[in-house]
């Protein structure tokens, strides 16, 4: 076996990819990665057994956020850049072992390499199948996922200068715990949902930090169609990136339009000034095979979701910055005040056309917890006369599968007297439906990104005080929520720290989850697959 990853919905024949990821990475990425993961692993362990406070460590939290990060699903596909971070994270880790006279020997903490070749040799010992136990290995890759989702959540706000020292604290806790060969399964149950629990501060920290900087996000429509303008498109979750992108094209002629999860920066009233920032160009991540080559400028990737180009013309407009990358497309790094030189980018739109429509018309959105929250009172008094009878939280992701299908038909077939809460990319399978509305509450109430699944959960437990209910599960809202990659991971876990329980989860249960873990899952918290979408409907509404 060359590689072994089953870290996201779409692993091969749903037990993990071996040869050759299905999202495009090689064997040589997927085992750097792994290394990488080790490499974090290693410091990790170091700070915990040397009991170093991490407000101490500035630097060494923010590498090892953009480690993690890196390694999530479709973020990094460069070899030589996740060498190279490697290389930086075992110096830090070699001088925090001087430094706080660390003596142990846990390998993650003292193994050495020197070049590619050994650290792929070394890559190849260290990976997800070093742990023999399927369930131990199951839970370990879960507190993993969840951390690598928690970590890409807490780098978009460390960018907007927002820190929570607990979170790396905990990032330290949970990732040395992966290699503690004392820890039972209960333990590591146990840390899963203490895993949830640094979600929910995540988000709030990532939620604060947006809504700080940038106000909060209120009732937009967005345009979907196009101007003659030349343009470039800006996708993933970094707001910091998406403020001064629209900050250096001010003025320039060229349009700023957003690409999948970068949708929700058109709510956020900070952004409404600037009137190059156009619309929406397309849909979710997987549909960019077509849409970035009808797009035709530039296209900037904050964060993850990259799907390798199909053609040389489409990877000539493609830049990545943070923690993305792509063999052959510009990284744009950021100075030490984390200013980034977008000129670049700017400069190759002018001499490129403008974008090709693809659809016209405008979609709606900006459902945060504050805007939701300001209609309270419609709401509940909406519930109460019985015009709403159910909520939907269909959060989550979308992706290539077929299956999906699943959910716009959901959307499609729920009765009238329902409401849909989503957050995430899942939206895009049916944000464009004609779900009209309930006394004015549009039908699809859209709240942003998936780390905006936090505004979820902060509605549902404001609803419970408004209704005067002891628990959350008592609520008129079911959770039928969808995955793809480890930021919907620790959404998931999040929600399970909550207290939510009965979470319909699909189109496939993790990978990774070992019959025994799911088990537990099933027992201890409802969770459940779907079925046939008349069959779910069905059992919801009567649940
Ligand atoms: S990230 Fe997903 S598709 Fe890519 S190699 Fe891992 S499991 Fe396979
Ligand atoms: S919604 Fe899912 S696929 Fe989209 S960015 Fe978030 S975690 Fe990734």
């Amino acid at each position: 076996m060359s590689m072994f990853c089953y870290q996201c919905q779409e692993t091969a024949k749903n037990t993990g990819c071996t040869i050759k990821g299905v999202c495009g990475k090689n064997e040589e990425v997927a085992k750097l990665q792994d290394l990488l993961v080790y490499a974090v692993k290693g410091i990790s362990e170091i700070v915990v057994k040397t009991k170093t406070n991490a407000a101490e460590l500035h630097t060494i939290n923010h590498e090892v956020l953009t480690s993690l990060f890196i390694t999530i699903t479709n973020a990094n596909f460069d070899a030589d850049a996740i060498e190279k971070q490697i290389v930086k994270v075992l110096g830090l880790r070699d001088q925090l072992a001087k430094d706080t006279g660390y003596n142990g020997n846990q390998d993650a903490a003292v193994f050495t390499v020197d070049s590619r070749e050994s650290m792929l040799s070394k890559a190849s010992l260290v990976g997800v199948l070093a742990t023999e136990n399927e369930d131990i290995r199951s839970l370990r890759e879960l507190i993993i996922y969840g951390i690598k989702g928690l970590a890409a959540y807490t780098e978009h706000a460390f960018n907007i200068g927002k820190e929570d020292v607990s979170i790396y604290s905990f990032i330290y806790e949970g990732m040395a715990a992966t290699l503690d060969d004392s820890l039972t399964a209960d333990d590591l149950v146990a840390l899963t949902l203490k895993t949830g629990e640094y979600g929910v501060k995540g988000m709030a920290l990532l939620d604060e930090a947006n809504t700080s900087r940038y106000g909060n996000p209120e009732i937009t429509s967005v345009n979907i169609g196009v101007r003659k303008n030349p343009a470039i498109l800006i996708s993933g979750h970094d707001l910091t990136d998406m403020e001064q992108l629209l900050e250096q094209t001010k003025g320039t002629g060229v349009d700023v339009y957003t690409h999948g999860e970068m949708l929700p920066a058109h709510y956020y009233p900070a952004f409404k000034k600037y009137d190059n920032f156009v619309g929406n160009y397309g849909n979710s991540w997987w549909m960019q095979v077509g849409e970035f080559e009808s797009f035709h400028g530039p296209i900037l990737f904050t964060t993850n979701c990259i799907v390798p180009p199909k053609t040389p013309e489409v990877a000539g407009r493609i830049f990545t910055t943070g923690a993305a990358g792509f063999p052959g497309c510009p990284n744009i790094p950021a100075d030490e005040n984390g200013k980034k030189d977008f000129s670049a980018i700017i400069e190759m739109a002018k001499k490129l056309p403008s974008p090709d429509e693809i659809e016209t018309g405008s979609i709606v959105g900006g459902f945060a917890h504050n805007q939701v929250l300001a209609l309270a009172d419609k709401v509940v008094d909406a519930v109460k006369s019985g015009a709403i009878k159910k909520f939907f939280v269909m959060a989550g992701c979308d992706g290539r599968m077929k299956s999906r299908e699943y959910y716009t038909e959901f959307a499609k077939q729920l009765p009238s007297d329902t409401i849909i809460l989503t957050a995430g990319c899942a939206k895009y399978r049916y944000n464009k439906l004609e779900l009209g509305d309930i006394g004015g509450i549009p039908r699809v109430l859209d709240a942003g990104q998936c780390n905006d699944s936090y505004s979820l959960a902060v509605i549902a437990l404001k609803l419970k005080e408004v209704f005067g209910l002891d628990d959350v599960n008592e609520l008129p809202i079911a959770y039928n929520i969808a995955w793809y990659e480890q930021k919907a991971v620790i959404v998931l876990l999040a929600l399970l720290y909550l207290g939510v329980k009965n979470i319909h989860l699909g189109p496939t249960l993790p990978g990774f989850l070992s019959p025994n873990v799911a088990k537990v899952l099933v027992e201890t918290f409802g969770i459940a697959g779907i079925g046939t979408v008349e069959d779910d409907i069905e059992f919801f509404m009567n649940a």
